[in-house]
């Protein structure tokens, strides 16, 4: 059998396994699903859709039903199959062989294998040890490698902390190509770098349907960003890669926006009490923004606490290999009855 390209020999995947569990809180997934008016609508239209006919190829309505929203132009949003296809898309543009991509880790493990995947370079800064953003190591990274894309990620996945505007601004200004912003959880957080996206500003922010819009399954994510890199961004993506199905979705979701507030603060809201819970246990956590909390048990091992989770029948994230994450967890927030039975089962796991 063929080979694969010589440089991907050495690469690894990014997996979490999909396994069949009580209580899924490993992907960061929304607990609940969107309302079911949206689920109508949605098929109203597909009902009428040409189906012998090509998608719109400039996915207008869906473009500015997106830019409506946050107050910008539709000619400054790209949307793609997941903000995984809008960073793929990022690189393929402005990545390459003889380019690079910086990253603060730990961060999105994507980010940089996504770099890899499109030939593009990595230079990898360290985050201080409390995994905060090192600004010195940001001016030294940035300065050596001269990036072409800077990817901060806000709230971090998976530390969950928030970068302030204060901090997104002097990298801006420290950043020699464009600076990524990617803002997955970008609802979950008090402040977002939206604010700071024109078209004299080498910003995008990238955002995703999969977590604040409980609409993982679509496969929708965006940018926000110039003008004259979303033309860039149009002409490298596959002709017709949003399917009608996919633009329809995309545009109707956004009429409940105030059920996705809701279901946000709720999830906000429900991000605290686990907080609490967990400060009364014996592990360290850290300080989240996000629909997540990464957290290390501190007498027992990170590996065999996430073990004893599934055998309980809760699954999360099993950072405790990753590096720079040892014995660290990861939890995304659930419904109420999901985060009682993970806390229940890690007071046991932790006895
Ligand atoms: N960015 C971050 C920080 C993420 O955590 C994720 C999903 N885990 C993504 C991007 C990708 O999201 P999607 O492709 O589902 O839009």
């Amino acid at each position: 059998m063929i080979a694969p390209r010589d440089d991907l020999a050495l690469m690894e995947g990014y997996h979490s396994p999909q396994v069949e569990v009580p209580v899924r809180l490993n992907t960061n997934e929304a607990p609940e699903p969107p309302p079911a008016a949206f689920e109508a609508a949605l098929v109203e239209e597909i009902r009428a859709l040409d189906w012998h006919r090509y998608p719109d190829r400039s996915y207008r309505a869906l473009r500015d039903a997106i830019a409506a929203q946050h107050g910008v132009d539709g000619d400054q949003v790209f949307v793609a199959n997941g903000s995984n296809e809008v960073l793929q898309t990022l690189c393929l543009t402005y990545g390459g062989p003889g380019r690079a991509v910086a990253v603060f880790e730990p961060t999105y493990a994507l980010h940089s294998h996504i770099a890899r995947i499109t030939s593009t370079g990595v230079a990898v800064g360290e985050r201080a040890g409390d995994l905060t953003l090192d600004l010195a190591e940001v001016r030294r990274v940035l300065a050596d490698a001269r990036p072409a894309l800077t990817f901060l990620c806000s709230p971090n996945n998976p530390t969950g902390m928030v970068e302030d505007e204060a901090t997104v601004r002097e990298v801006l200004g420290l950043a020699p190509g464009l600076l990524v912003v990617d803002e997955a959880y970008g609802q979950f957080a008090p402040w977002s770098a939206l604010s700071l996206v024109a078209d004299d500003v080498p910003l995008v922010v990238t955002r995703t349907y999969s977590k604040t819009w409980s609409m993982a399954a679509a496969r929708l994510g965006y940018l926000v960003g110039p003008r004259e890199v979303v033309a860039q961004l149009d002409q490298v993506v596959l002709p017709y890669h949003l399917d009608s199905m996919k633009q329809a979705a995309g545009r109707l979701a956004l009429g409940f926006e105030p059920e996705m507030r809701r279901r946000v603060a709720a999830l906000v809201e429900e991000r605290g009490r686990l907080v609490r819970a967990l400060a009364d246990l014996a592990v360290d956590v850290w300080p989240s923004g996000a629909n997540f909390v990464l957290f290390r048990p501190r007498q027992r091992d990170g590996h065999a606490v996430w073990q004893h989770l599934l055998d309980r029948g809760v699954l999360v994230r099993d950072c405790s290999g990753w590096p720079r994450l040892a014995g660290c967890l990861r939890v995304t927030i659930g419904t109420s009855a999901e985060d009682d039975a993970f806390l229940a089962a890690l007071e046991d796991a932790l006895r």
